[in-house]
């Protein structure tokens, strides 16, 4: 009796739907079509703005053009910016049960110094791969891959519906209550007619990467040559460490992990790039990744002069990359100590971008707030990376954030200048390019992530029509209920 009631009312509901919507029984919409928080972008921002919102009560929908989630978190990179220069953690929240299940599966190493001094933590990208797929299903959070949003409809500040397209080319309207963008382009803001910024004040970008790992690599041989080659490796950059090279060379070897830069000022590299058996580079940044697989990660290749927001440029930087990884490989097979039995082990499934669009905000994130590691009551997550702006051929600047602090990043950075129901976070954030340089590295891109999609589920369940009803002061107290750091950090 009471189950005949129960299909009469889901059967009244169906009509009624369609009477609203002009949909027949078979366009029917399905349930993830209306999410509270629809997360677009499966990067690292995504990963903590989907599992920030899921874990604040919202039902979420993560839409990517990718196949996969973790971006660059899956190359085999340090997540830099959740320790500051003095080794103390900045970021904890949904990046510490990440890293607790990677530690659980044996892929975690920690955080290690490279006695610059970045404090980078290492893990194994296969298993944070694991463990990223893993919360997910955890948190009953709802994946659209290889599907991108391809117009946005906003009407008055507020973001109305997404169009999507899979990869078939059939096109599908989403309706969610509030949308993150963590497009890592501000691709969403954008469409959606926010105001953002790019790149340089002369149009210049940050040259394009492919980040690639080498296994059977002798951490020893590796980590001998560092302590007795200083001049090779940068070293001592930041003066919070107050040792000079050569004590921080011996630093490097004690810890046991090849987290060093070799650096093209010293002869092994500098040598190899006159020579042209090495292309113009900073540093061949050498990350451990597994000590089961004696494996690391390098970051060298590079290719200026491109504009990362136009596809073509990038995609024809696809080939030129590759071939740079296969000189890298040789150059460290052939005259690093510890490479002589190395094998490359895996390559990016991307090619990397450092910068492409930055949304401008309530609040843009001065360049002085991450020199001077800046506090705010409205913070909402932390950054502690140095400014780090790649250039062309040899140059980047590298700026420390002073006393090895860390700096506050306010709710504003990420509220995109007249929007309603929409957030920006990760890469994209409201930032001047310097303080950019900062922010966009992976740890604070999680923590701003996380912020985000917090922000979004408290709205809906809050029923702000307005982002900015919203009590900053909640959500501080949500996220650090969650386990974010949001205070007592130097
Ligand atoms: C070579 C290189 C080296 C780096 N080294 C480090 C390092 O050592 N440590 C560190 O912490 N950081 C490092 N960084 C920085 C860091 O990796 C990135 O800034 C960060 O991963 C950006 O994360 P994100 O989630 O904001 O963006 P992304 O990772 O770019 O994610 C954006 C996602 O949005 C999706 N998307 C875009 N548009 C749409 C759309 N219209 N519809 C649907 N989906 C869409 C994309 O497919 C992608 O999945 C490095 C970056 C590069 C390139």
């Amino acid at each position: 009796m009471r189950q005949n009631r129960l299909n009469a009312c889901w059967k009244r509901r169906r009509q009624e739907e369609i009477l609203i919507t002009g949909l027949n029984n078979n366009e029917m919409k399905t349930d993830y079509q209306n999410p509270d928080v629809l997360v677009i972008g499966g990067g690292i921002a995504g990963v903590g703005a989907a599992l920030g919102a899921a874990k604040t009560g919202a039902s979420v929908l993560l839409v990517s053009s990718e196949g996969v989630i973790g971006g660059d978190a899956l190359s085999g990179m340090p997540l830099l910016g959740a320790c500051n220069a003095r080794g103390e953690w900045v970021v904890a929240g949904v990046l510490r049960e990440l890293l607790d299940a990677c530690k659980e599966m044996n892929g975690y190493i920690g955080p290690v110094c490279d006695w610059r001094a970045v404090n980078g933590v290492c893990v194994d990208p296969n298993i944070l791969h694991l463990a990223i797929a893993q919360a997910m299903e955890t948190h009953k959070i709802q994946l659209l891959l290889n599907s991108t949003v391809i117009e946005v409809k906003n009407t008055a500040g507020c973001v109305e519906s997404v169009s999507v397209v899979g990869k078939d080319g059939t096109a599908m309207d989403l309706n969610p209550k509030f949308v993150i963008d963590v497009t890592g382009d501000a691709n969403i803001a954008s469409m959606a007619g926010f105001a953002c910024e790019s790149g340089g004040k002369d149009g210049e970008y940050q040259p394009v990467s492919l980040v690639f790992r080498v296994c059977n690599v002798d951490f020893e041989s590796l980590l001998n040559f560092v302590r007795c080659n200083p001049d090779e490796i940068i070293l001592a950059e930041n003066p919070t460490i107050e040792l000079d090279r050569t004590q921080c060379a011996q630093k490097v070897f004690e810890q046991g992990y090849p987290y060093v830069a070799i650096s093209a000022n010293g002869a092994l590299l500098g040598g190899a790039i006159q020579e042209n058996n090495m292309f113009p580079c900073t540093a061949v940044f050498v990350t451990p990744t597994s000590v089961q697989r004696g494996e690391v990660g390098i970051n060298v290749t590079r290719k200026a002069g491109i504009n990362p927001c136009n596809q073509k440029e990038v995609s024809d930087s696809y080939g030129a990359l590759c071939k740079q990884v296969q000189l890298a490989f040789n150059f460290l097979r052939s005259s690093v100590p510890g490479f002589k039995q190395s094998e490359i082990s895996g390559i990016a499934h991307r090619v990397g971008i450092r910068e492409t669009r930055r949304v401008v905000g309530d609040y843009v994130l001065q360049t002085e707030d991450v020199k001077t590691g800046k506090k705010s009551d409205d913070g909402i997550a932390k950054g502690a990376h140095h400014i780090d702006v790649h250039g062309k051929g040899t140059d980047q600047i590298r700026i420390p954030v002073d006393d090895g602090r860390s700096y506050d990043i306010p709710f504003g950075c990420i509220v995109p200048k007249g929007s309603r129901n929409l957030l920006v976070a990760g890469r994209c954030i409201s930032s001047t390019r310097e303080a950019n340089g900062s922010a966009r590295v992976m740890g604070t891109c999680i923590a701003t992530g996380e912020a985000a999609g917090t922000a979004g589920a408290l709205c809906v369940t809050g029923r702000f029509s307005d982002v900015h009803d919203l009590k900053v002061k909640d959500l501080r107290q949500v996220l650090t209920g969650h386990g974010a750091i949001l205070e007592g950090t130097r």
